[in-house]
């Protein structure tokens, strides 16, 4: 049973017993699970495994979605970033180029880790695993830090809501970046407080997003929003560990996010009838996957 109800109270409890999140929660669940803590960080490695496989098929020249409407875009953003001219550098755009990978895996009906979501499953394999290969950060860590992005997203699905047919995208690609942006500063040696910081930054910074998947499917917009997820992830993580302040306390973020998941209206939320879904092209792209609807 997972005992907490806010950010803060989570961030207070590891600084209470002068530890991070990813040591508490590990300790948490195994006790609350009956089971040893070795147990419990195999199971979650398990996770890890199948997102590093997600990856690994996302890059895949030849991957096409179920639809036909989407695919290859991990392969072309790989391709570019090896190019050494991007824009984001090489850093960013390997992560990004992970994220579409497993964004397009889901949509190909391959295997990923819902993290929160199918639709923003790339969020946060994109951010850890670039941590890992990229920056020599041990598997070990990265591992634990996922105990840290889970917890940020059991308070938000508890407190907000970590679907887009409830809360918008906000609440899937926002709850994925935040659980990142979170996951990334405890990587990188931050405290519990700029954990919620990050996520803080990361869910203000995605606030009022909405769902608008093209023939209702979990492919346009949504593989790219991954990538966009990416970028708010490691920019939120890097303003928290600068100091640079959300001014608006974390749990206020999640529920004002509850609110403005509240307030958008249902052609919003996931039902293809609003947003980019509700555009000509989005419409001749769902008559092309369903035919024509009278
Ligand atoms: S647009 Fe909707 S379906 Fe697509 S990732 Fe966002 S919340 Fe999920």
């Amino acid at each position: 049973m997972f005992k907490y109800d806010a950010i803060m109270e989570l961030v207070m409890a590891a600084e209470a017993a002068k530890e991070n999140i990813s040591t508490l929660v590990l300790r948490d669940h195994a006790e609350s699970m009956g089971m040893t803590e070795l147990e419990v960080y195999e199971k979650m490695e398990l996770d890890y495994m199948v997102m590093r496989g997600s990856i690994e098929e996302g890059l895949k020249k030849n991957l096409k979605s179920m639809s036909g409407l989407t695919g290859g875009e991990g392969y072309l953003m790989n391709e570019y970033a090896r190019t050494g001219k991007s824009l984001c550098g090489d850093f960013i755009s390997k992560a990004m180029a992970r994220s579409l990978a497993v964004a397009g895996c889901n949509a190909a009906m391959g295997r990923i880790v819902a993290s929160p979501t199918a639709g923003s499953c790339g969020i946060l394999p994109g951010c850890l695993i670039s941590m890992q290969d990229e920056k020599g950060i041990p598997e070990k860590d990265i591992i634990m830090s996922m105990f840290t992005a889970g917890a940020f997203g059991i308070v938000i699905a508890t407190r907000a809501s970590i679907a887009g047919a409830s809360g918008g995208c906000q609440a899937e690609c926002g709850s994925a970046a935040a659980m990142a942006a979170a996951a990334l500063v405890e990587l990188m040696g931050g405290t519990p407080h700029q954990c919620a910081d990050a996520c803080a930054i990361a869910i203000a910074n995605q606030l009022g997003l909405v769902c608008d998947p093209v023939a209702g499917l979990v492919e346009i917009p949504c593989i790219k929003r991954n990538a966009g997820g990416v970028v708010t992830a490691f920019s939120s993580a890097d303003m928290a560990l600068a100091g640079v302040a959300p001014k608006i306390p974390v749990d206020e973020c999640l529920d004002a996010m509850s609110a403005v998941g509240d307030a958008l209206p249902t052609a919003l939320k996931e039902t293809a009838g609003g947003g980019l879904a509700a555009t000509p092209t989005g419409r001749k792209l769902q008559e092309f996957v369903f035919g024509k609807i009278d």
